[in-house]
């Protein structure tokens, strides 16, 4: 049988207020399609136009199942390439023709991975709360759900909400989410501190320093947070700043997850093969999908680090389950950052769309249930997309607020 690709094409929803892209390839065969996740939740448009401009043109008539030629191709054509809008493009053309291959073989994908290494997958989820007893409540709501893992955190990522000038600072500052690194340092040690004092070491806990604080500071948050007995610390350098992990390392046994903003293997490559992180944990999209995700597990695997894949609300349940079938498959998963149908806490003030809207839209994302994850058994990626749904609810294009996070001073801080 000769599948060969007929159409390619974008479906931009947002159920939830945020803006999710979903890559749709059609084929010759009759009902035999794929979807992919192409989510830039604040670059969309960028990622529609490379996809119906560029790859759509590219890819017609080819052969749907040769997917890793068809990578090669879509990633080279350009010339200039490892972005993270190209990446985002090729992700949903990749997990499109993933979905179409399932489907050609009757098989959910985690099958066509090797077969199911565990039943269900163990996530952890963020909880916040305003202070220490607000926070342990919602952790024990998590643990009444089953959830052993959970990233905690007070407010929001080390500052307050957008818009909020805290009064030290100097006359005339622009709005921005303003953090104070000093402030936040000791703030999360004694936080951290406070939750073993009152909910004891019988829970998994992990911190996300999202990239918002200099090295210096991150080494000494690490040091003292070794009493806490972390899981692990997550994202603690920016992307830029890969080298400070070998001091770290050095000077701290805080296990380490990073890896969130990745887009290509020259920023994990080295990483990984000096065990200078744990756990690896990519946004599958951004790096161009499940075929460099699975090379990049495999890849970890040999050096005993672990995969943490990103999943958060900003993008799709088709990316969700993409991780879900590779976390099944993966002899050296580690834990799988869960989200539900709850977009993380930063953007939860902009949410539009009713609950549930997003199960609406998406029939089949992977259930929860008793602190696992579980795919769905059906062909492929197992998620659909109801289309008519969808055009419920249109993406917006907005300027970005939560990502201008400002210092005391007024000046950027990586988001
Ligand atoms: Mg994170």
């Amino acid at each position: 049988m000769s599948v060969k690709i007929t159409k390619v094409r974008c479906i931009c929803t947002a159920p939830e207020g945020i803006n999710l892209l979903v890559v749709r390839v059609d084929t010759n065969q009759p009902g035999l399609y794929g979807l992919g996740c192409g989510t830039f939740a604040y670059r969309h448009l960028a990622v529609k136009t490379v996809v119906e401009e560029y790859l759509d043109p590219l890819l017609r008539g080819r052969e749907a199942d040769r997917i890793e030629e068809l990578w090669q191709l879509m990633h080279q054509n350009g010339y200039w390439r490892n972005g993270p809008v190209v990446n985002n493009a090729i992700s949903g053309v990749d997990m499109a023709l993933w979905d179409i291959k399932g489907k050609m073989a009757h098989m959910p994908l985690y099958q066509l991975f090797g077969g199911k290494c565990r039943e269900g997958v163990p996530v952890y989820r963020h909880a916040d709360g305003r202070d220490l007893d607000e926070l342990c409540e919602n952790i024990q709501r998590y643990q009444e759900m089953g959830i052993t893992h959970i990233r905690c955190q007070c407010g929001g990522y080390g500052g307050e909400s957008y818009g909020t000038v805290p009064e030290t600072a100097p006359a005339g500052v622009l709005p921005g989410v303003y953090l104070d690194e000093h402030e936040y340092l000791h703030k999360t040690v004694g936080l951290f501190t406070g939750i073993r004092e009152k909910l004891g070491y019988d829970i998994q806990l992990v911190h996300d320093v999202h990239e918002r604080v200099s090295p210096a500071t991150v080494i000494r948050l690490a040091r003292e947070l070794e009493p806490c007995e972390l899981f692990f610390l997550e994202d603690p350098v920016p992307i830029e700043q890969l080298s400070w992990l070998r001091r770290l390392r050095q000077q701290s046994g805080i296990p380490i997850a990073e890896g969130e903003l990745f887009n290509n293997p020259h920023e994990w490559k080295q990483i990984i093969a000096e065990g200078l992180i744990d756990y690896i944990r990519v946004h599958i999209s951004q790096i161009g999908g499940i075929t460099p995700a699975r090379k990049l597990q495999i890849f970890a695997e040999q050096y005993g680090v672990k995969t943490a894949w990103h999943g958060p609300g900003d993008m799709s349940p088709l990316a969700h389950a993409a991780n879900i079938h590779i976390d099944l498959a993966a002899l050296n998963f580690g834990v799988q950052e869960w989200s539900d149908i709850e977009p993380p806490n930063f953007v939860i003030q902009e949410l539009k769309g009713p609950r549930g809207a997003l199960l609406d839209v998406f029939p089949g994302l992977p259930k929860f249930e008793k602190g696992y994850v579980y795919a769905n058994d059906k062909p492929g990626l197992g998620v659909d997309l109801n289309e008519e749904e969808a055009a419920k609810y249109p993406c917006e294009n907005t300027v970005t607020t939560w990502t201008q996070t400002r210092k005391r001073d007024g000046s950027l801080q990586t988001p």
